[in-house]
């Protein structure tokens, strides 16, 4: 994976991970330790792309099962009732709580849905190499990660939900399989963007043009 490298690394430039000293590379190009705080360097993330690769595939399988199978169970006088995120969603629009609705089909859903895509778009195009709008990719790279740490917004949502059904009247509810699922998604996918290292946007057509 490691073809060629960039300039500063070129140059023997290594930044630390953890106190972003600048260090000079010791000999050869070999990853070392910082002068300062001794941790390891890297010129990029080791295996940065199989990595993140290996989290997005396991977030994208279990992004089924986060939706197809039951994220609440509520149980009332009426009977047992199972709900996917789709059909809490529909439930809840369809009671008059459409904000909340919204809400949830959005941070649930489509934010999601989203992050697997723009994955897939940076690890595809980086891995072949690709030139193609290298500025716009590592906007999208930025926007993704930004979205990762809101993440959790997500599982906060669920939350929402559970005391919103509960306030509808004598009902006892509790997290479905579709819940574990649908948080393993979020802290998946929040690794695989954590893996990439978006340097490797920019290692692809350094050589040719050679530009700062
Ligand atoms: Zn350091």
């Amino acid at each position: 994976m490691a073809t060629t490298l960039p300039i500063a690394a070129k140059a023997g430039f290594m930044t630390c991970h953890i106190c972003h000293q600048l260090n000079h590379a010791a000999h050869g190009g070999h990853d070392s330790a910082c002068a300062r705080c001794g941790a390891a360097l890297h010129f990029r993330k080791p295996d940065s792309i199989a990595r993140s690769w290996a989290l997005l595939i396991a977030a994208m399988i279990l992004y089924v099962p986060a939706n197809v199978m039951h994220v609440t169970e509520t149980s009332a006088l009426t009977g047992i009732q199972r709900d996917t995120i789709m059909s809490g969603v529909i439930y809840l629009w369809a009671t008059g709580s459409i904000p909340v609705a919204v809400l949830i089909f959005f941070a649930s859903i489509m934010v999601p849905l989203a992050k697997i895509i723009a994955l897939l778009l940076l690890l595809i195009t980086t891995q072949r190499g690709s030139t193609w709008r290298q500025l716009d990719r590592g906007r999208l790279y930025r926007v993704v990660e930004l979205v990762g740490r809101w993440s959790m917004v997500d599982i906060y949502v669920i939350g929402l939900l559970v005391t919103l059904v509960q306030l509808g009247g004598l009902a006892n509810i509790v997290a479905g399989p579709g819940a574990i699922a649908f948080g393993a998604v979020v802290v998946l996918t929040m690794f695989a963007a954590e893996a990439f290292d978006p340097r490797l946007i920019w290692d692809a057509g350094e050589n040719e043009s050679g530009r700062e």
